[in-house]
């Protein structure tokens, strides 16, 4: 059995990582060691990686992970949340942030939120015990950490993303209400959007229209069932003209740009929902009349991170989405973590989805 770990570190110089190795941690009480089998770099690692984003330094990125249990501490979980057994050798993913339970924001619903929370792939590295990142060939599963045992037919390239982006939008359509027969909005054809897309649809969707201005992302949108926009005047047109009031019922809001939330608010019809996803960097102040949220029963709601039941909910809809919805093409690259590095030099390239990385 192996005795090392290795890691890809981010010690805070913008476009740089450094490999090292640490001795491989016996899991203590509640915790869970596993080994990593592939990790999709999303936006946020992008940002960080970069220095559009602030992050405790040094760390190890990497947060939508799979990995494969080698080992398990005294009183860790042994069942996951649908009551399935969790040994070693079972192929698990886990939610984004292991949570108490019992502060003061997990008592309200919002376990993304505790107050001593373990965010993977955002952590400082403090010892050889926190291996709380992706980019590394082992995790140490914190306690109060919401692991799922994967069902075998969900490949690596749709099972990564499933611990943010996918459980993001199933915690996004949550918040949208009920989709059946909703005509919904998606600015934005990334990773989030496409699933979006595709999820909406899943729920029930009427019409699903995507804005994205990227031509190749906005083609991609139209083989998960979207409506492909260029822009919101575009959609605009586009709902004028149907016989119902024009409209829709629900923007879901990925872009994070601030003119795209203006432009989204107008299109929507009497008490529709806008969700907001995306706005995760400082951007300028949006412009919003609210005499226009009062007299048309608008709902607006931001959404970041997601509790257990929206991991549990996204790795549902994957399984049913396998073969149905072309999720496995927008991992396009997977790279050994020797070479992260290029690994991030392919994720910039914008016509890219998602760039792996299997150590
Ligand atoms: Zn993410
Ligand atoms: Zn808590």
């Amino acid at each position: 059995m192996k005795t090392q770990a290795r890691i890809a570190l981010f010690e805070g110089h913008h476009g740089q990582v450094v490999l090292r190795e640490l001795p491989l941690p016996v899991p203590a009480a509640g915790e869970t060691l596993v080994r990593v089998l592939g990790c999709t770099l999303c936006g946020s690692d992008l940002h960080s990686f970069e220095g559009r984003r602030q992050v405790p330094v040094p760390t190890i990125l990497g947060h939508e992970i799979v990995g494969e249990i080698i080992d398990q501490g005294p009183g860790s979980p042994r069942e996951d949340p649908q009551g399935q057994s969790l040994n070693p050798g079972d192929r698990v993913t886990w939610a984004i942030v292991a949570h108490c339970g019992h502060c003061f924001y997990c008592l309200r619903g919002l376990p993304q939120k505790c107050q001593r929370g373990v965010k993977y792939g955002h952590e400082p590295l403090r010892d050889e015990r926190s291996l709380n990142g992706g980019l590394a060939s082992h995790c140490l599963l914190a306690p109060g950490s919401t692991i799922l045992r994967l069902p075998p037919g969900i490949p690596l390239a749709l099972a990564a993303p499933a611990s943010c982006a996918t459980a993001t939008i199933a915690a996004a359509c949550e918040a949208a209400g009920d989709l059946r027969g909703a005509d919904v909005g998606i600015f934005g054809a990334g990773l989030l959007g496409l699933t979006a897309c595709a999820m909406a649809h899943d729920r029930g969707a009427s019409r699903v229209y995507c804005v994205e201005p990227s031509s190749p992302r906005r083609s991609r949108s139209i083989r998960f069932g979207a409506v492909g926009c260029e822009s919101a005047d575009q959609l605009s047109s586009l709902v004028q003209s149907s016989e119902v009031p024009p409209g829709l019922d629900v923007v879901v809001e990925l872009s994070g740009s601030t003119a795209a939330l203006e432009q989204a608010l107008p299109l929507l019809r009497m008490g529709g929902t806008a969700v907001l996803v995306g706005a995760v960097f400082p951007g300028p102040p949006a412009g919003i009349v609210p005499e226009q949220i009062v007299r048309r029963q608008l709902t607006l709601r931001g959404i970041h991170n997601y509790s257990p039941r929206h991991l549990q909910q996204a790795v549902a809809f994957l399984a049913e989405a396998v073969g149905r919805w072309p999720l496995d093409e927008l991992v396009t690259d997977w790279l050994p973590l020797e070479e992260i590095g290029r690994a991030f030099q392919l994720a910039r390239d914008p016509a890219r989805i998602r760039v792996g990385v299997v150590p």
